[in-house]
């Protein structure tokens, strides 16, 4: 039961990260949202308060370490510990290697995976001296599979994926701290705003005619790995639209 406990969301100023921070309040938990535009993070804070629920909103941006580390203190100073850690900020600019869209290689590379890295390192102390916790981390089907246009995407997801076994080696069994990797496929969300290279543009748009899921299949997803009793560890869970082939 994840009632009264503290869940840290990364992203959850759109899309899935959003829809994560309402269920798991709904659920119970204290929530402390993180993102870089904190006007969305006001109206996520309303929602919350209104409906009774207990949450802080943070500035983050999960590229700098020290922004990572405050967000994980403030958590702990406000409410006493850091018991759930959603790893879900992250951008999909999906380009073709030859267009060498460099600066896009490099914010995937920041967020998607050093963004993770950061904001587990600032939680896994906490969660190591309370020999207790569960991290999420949101990978992809790009975790899973490669697709044309997706070779540095696909390489960061595949990294997540590879990175939450790890963590699950190292500490599920002697920490108590329980890992999950979500893999999702096509999520209806603001991702493919992020989409410059113009020779995808019908790929984006073709994407516009799929059924995709909704953010808050996610979080229902999310919440049953985080809700299963603590014997139990969610590994993995990959979820795509029944529509998606690949
Ligand atoms: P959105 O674009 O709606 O949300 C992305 C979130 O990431 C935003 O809240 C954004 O907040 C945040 N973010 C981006 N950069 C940073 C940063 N530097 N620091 C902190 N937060 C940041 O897309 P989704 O909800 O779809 O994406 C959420 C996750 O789900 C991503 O990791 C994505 O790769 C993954 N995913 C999405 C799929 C889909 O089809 N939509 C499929 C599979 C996985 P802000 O800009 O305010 O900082």
């Amino acid at each position: 039961m994840i009632k009264g406990k503290v869940a840290l969301v990364t992203g959850a100023s759109s899309g899935i990260g959003h829809a994560v921070a309402l269920a798991l309040s709904r659920a119970g938990a204290k929530v402390a949202a993180g993102a870089r535009r904190t006007d969305r993070l006001e109206s996520l804070n309303q929602e919350i308060e209104k409906s009774g629920g207990e949450i802080i909103v943070q500035k983050l941006d999960v590229t700098k370490k020290a922004e990572c580390d405050s967000f994980a203190e403030a958590a702990v100073k406000k409410w006493g510990s850091a018991d759930i850690l959603v790893n879900n900020a992250g951008l999909m600019p999906l380009s073709f290697f030859k267009n060498l869209k460099v600066s896009e290689w490099d914010q995937m590379i920041d967020v998607n995976i050093k963004g993770v890295l950061y904001c587990t390192g600032a939680v896994i102390p906490h969660m190591v001296a309370k020999k207790s916790g569960h991290i999420v981390n949101m990978s992809s089907i790009a975790g899973r599979i490669v697709f044309p246009a997706g070779s540095v995407y696909c390489a960061t997801k595949h990294a997540v994926t590879a990175f939450s076994e790890g963590l699950r080696q190292e500490f599920s069994q002697h920490s108590n701290i329980r890992v999950t990797c979500i893999e999702p496929g096509v999520v209806d969300t603001e991702i493919n705003n992020t989409i410059t290279d113009a020779s995808l543009t019908k790929f984006v748009e073709s994407a516009k005619h799929m059924v995709a899921l909704k953010a808050e299949d996610i979080a229902n997803a999310i919440l049953f790995a985080v809700e299963s009793p603590a014997h139990m560890n969610v590994n993995e869970i990959l979820i795509r639209p029944t529509t998606q082939e690949r």
